[in-house]
């Protein structure tokens, strides 16, 4: 893993946003997202291992997201295959809102805003 990325998940890890991240680091929230993401390799077993489904709904899926399960964890379990599931955009909207209001009742930052859930979920909804 090289420095730049462990560094990224290290912060993420510990809560950060990835926006928080590319403040902190110098870069965009994008180029900190893009840093983060599991290779290849591990993101073709992830896909392969969900054959064509969503993991936790189950609808049939031609073009999933890769979602982390954990994100409090150690950096080299963040991009483990255990770590990751294939899902579809409306489960991964509401898994990463449920994670949101479990920080925020912990007292939390959490940046990303609860439009952008309903967005995301009312978009997939009209594609389904
Ligand atoms: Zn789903």
């Amino acid at each position: 893993m090289k420095d730049q990325q462990r560094q990224v998940i290290s912060l993420k890890t510990q809560g950060l946003t990835y926006a928080a991240i590319g403040q902190q680091l110098g870069f965009s929230r994008q180029y900190a997202q893009y840093l983060a993401r599991p290779d290849t390799k591990t993101c073709a077993a992830v896909l392969s291992r969900a054959q064509g489904q969503c993991e936790e709904c189950h609808c049939s899926l031609t073009r999933g997201h890769v979602h982390h399960k954990r994100i409090r964890c150690e950096v080299d379990e963040f991009n483990s295959l255990d770590n990751l599931s294939y899902v579809c955009a409306s489960c991964h909207a509401r898994l990463d809102y449920a994670s949101d209001i479990k920080r925020k009742s912990r007292g939390q930052y959490v940046d990303r805003k609860e439009e952008r859930f309903w967005k995301i979920f009312n978009e997939a909804q009209n594609n389904a």
